[in-house]
């Protein structure tokens, strides 16, 4: 246990709804965006990437990334969770 995540979204304790921006179908929440970048960096493409540079911001600032895709159409996106 790491006892540092607080997020709800982590804990299950409730679920953020989000629409595609790009076909407007509900997006399908798909773990936290660490998880993948351990595991399927190469994966990533030139958006997430973009993101490396906020990283040390975003974990001061206690947000928890999670990774959103619209089953639709592919579209990727990341909302950082307020924990
Ligand atoms: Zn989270
Ligand atoms: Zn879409």
């Amino acid at each position: 246990m790491k006892g540092m995540s607080i997020c709800p979204v982590c804990n299950g304790l409730y679920e953020m709804s989000l629409m595609c921006a790009n076909c407007g179908e509900p997006m399908i929440e798909s773990g936290r965006l660490m998880d993948y970048y351990d595991n399927y960096s190469p994966y990533m493409d030139i958006d997430l990437m973009k993101l490396e540079d906020g990283y040390p911001d975003t974990y001061s600032g206690n947000k928890c990334p999670h990774l959103y895709r619209c089953p639709t159409c592919q579209h990727d996106h990341v909302l950082f969770i307020k924990e």
